[in-house]
């Protein structure tokens, strides 16, 4: 369906030639900002690089506390680590997979007691396409004086009281890995705000701390750009995912809803969200059934995975900073042991969704 505007698209790219910064990247920028909301759209090399770039904008280092969920992909925390900062564990809601708030402010307030950390940032993320509980959080931060960060890698397309994930907070992330709910055919990032100097500033940090232009360098940067290819790829995905993908994968996610949720507990979207459904994530009972189930669906030729197995507080490159952590996540903990994501997507059939529900059925009431 998308074969002839992605030919024309990438036609347009390869005859042009300007692989690096050509005139597709702005234009994306333009439609990506447009779309979400928001004054300013900077894109970059992938979804970690936009982390990072926003953490180092804000002078984010040492001494400094993070808050992040503890049940998250590993970059969302990673970044601050390698920025010099801590990451603090955050336990998540168990039935919206997204960063606590109740638990969010208690952790704020231990770190601050302790006295050994500036609690400095938090990271939300939109986990599997819906987005945090952004009301709750933006009240938190402003009464503690942290910067948001919303970590829209997953996110992309959802929204909250008519608000798209990646206008939220101070500024947002996000990725175009393949697998988003918003992919190009290889790596790929943005980053979102209104703030024009810290836009400006970003920008600068992601080619070289360009001044003027990129030979004139007034800050130390990286090297992290958004390829034209990509853009033009982008350019054309995006316009399918607001015509009809987030149509389809919404019906889809219904779909499964409507057949499974006697037998198994089943995404939650609360009042005013919506998902752009970067996973279908089933809860199991225990992490016998759970483990039981991928197999059986496993044995019928059926993929689904783990997302995810273990939790931030639990990975060894968190090790030496597991004496700061000031909370504990049993609901990450729980997760971790009992979710199973289902194949998802705008462009699965009804036939590939019964075949997926009678196996899951077949598991659970056998
Ligand atoms: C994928 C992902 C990232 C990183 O994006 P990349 O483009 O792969 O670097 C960051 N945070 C979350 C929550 C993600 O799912």
């Amino acid at each position: 369906m998308l074969k002839p505007d992605m030919d024309a698209a990438l036609g347009e790219a390869l005859r042009e030639a300007h692989f690096i910064s050509g005139a597709q990247v702005r234009r994306l920028e333009g439609e990506l900002a447009e779309y979400v909301g928001v004054k300013h759209c900077i894109t970059c090399a992938n979804g970690t690089d936009a982390l990072s770039l926003m953490l180092r904008a804000w002078g984010i280092g040492a001494g400094d506390a993070v808050f992040v969920p503890d049940f998250t992909f590993f970059a969302s925390a990673e970044t601050v680590r390698d920025r010099g900062a801590t990451p603090i564990f955050v336990d998540v809601s168990r039935d919206t997979f997204n960063i606590d708030p109740q638990s969010l402010e208690e952790c704020i307030n231990k770190v601050a007691a302790k006295g050994r950390l500036r609690p400095k940032a938090v990271i939300p993320v939109d986990l599997f396409g819906m987005p945090a509980d952004y009301g709750r959080i933006e009240e938190i931060a402003r009464k503690h004086g942290l910067l948001l960060l919303e970590d829209g890698a997953q996110g992309f397309g959802g929204s909250q009281g008519g608000k798209m994930a990646c206008s939220f907070g101070d500024a947002a992330t996000t990725s175009f890995f393949p697998a988003k709910p918003l992919g190009c055919y290889g790596d790929g990032g943005a980053m979102f705000t209104n703030d024009d100097a810290l836009a400006a500033l970003v920008r600068s940090l992601a080619v070289h701390g360009k001044g003027g232009d990129k030979y004139d360098n007034v800050r130390i940067g990286v090297n992290s750009r958004l390829d034209t290819i990509q853009a033009a790829v982008l350019s054309v995905k995006l316009a399918a995912l607001k015509s009809r993908e987030l149509a389809l994968v919404n019906s889809a996610a219904d779909y499964y809803t409507e057949r499974l949720a006697s037998v198994a507990a089943v995404p939650t979207i609360p009042d005013g969200f919506t998902s752009s459904w970067a996973q279908y994530t089933l809860r199991l009972p225990d992490a016998a059934t759970r483990d039981g189930l991928r197999a059986a669906l496993s044995a019928s030729g059926i993929p689904s995975m783990v997302y995810y197995p273990k939790r931030m507080s639990d990975q060894q490159a968190f090790a030496d900073i597991i004496d700061e952590q000031v909370c504990s996540c049993p609901v990450a903990a729980e997760l971790c042991g009992t979710v199973l994501a289902l194949p998802i997507g705008p462009y699965i059939t009804k036939t590939e969704q019964d075949e997926v529900v009678s196996a899951v059925l077949g598991y659970l009431r056998a």
